[in-house]
């Protein structure tokens, strides 16, 4: 998987490690659809699994999972910053 420069990624996405992704998901109650394999791209609807995750954002109060496609991560932070005000 690519590295990202995510520096300047607002506060509520964050680059993930991926050992400490299952921990968060779970916490996030994002992980059982991971398990089920219904985890989605918020942004582009591609199928997720862990390995694919590229950010967790949250838009409109709710966490979502957005793919490890630059371009979703940027459209993601967007919604993110908009959804705050
Ligand atoms: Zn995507």
């Amino acid at each position: 998987m690519g590295k990202y420069k995510l520096e300047r990624v607002e506060v509520e996405i964050s680059a993930i490690r991926e050992d400490a992704l299952p921990r968060i998901l779970v916490r996030l109650k994002l992980y059982g659809d991971l398990e089920k394999g219904n985890a989605k791209c918020y942004i582009c609807d591609k199928k997720l699994t862990l390995g694919t995750i590229g950010a967790i954002a949250k838009i409109n109060g709710k966490y979502v999972l957005i793919c490890s496609n630059l371009s979703c991560i940027v459209e993601a932070n967007i919604l993110a910053n908009r959804s705050r005000t």
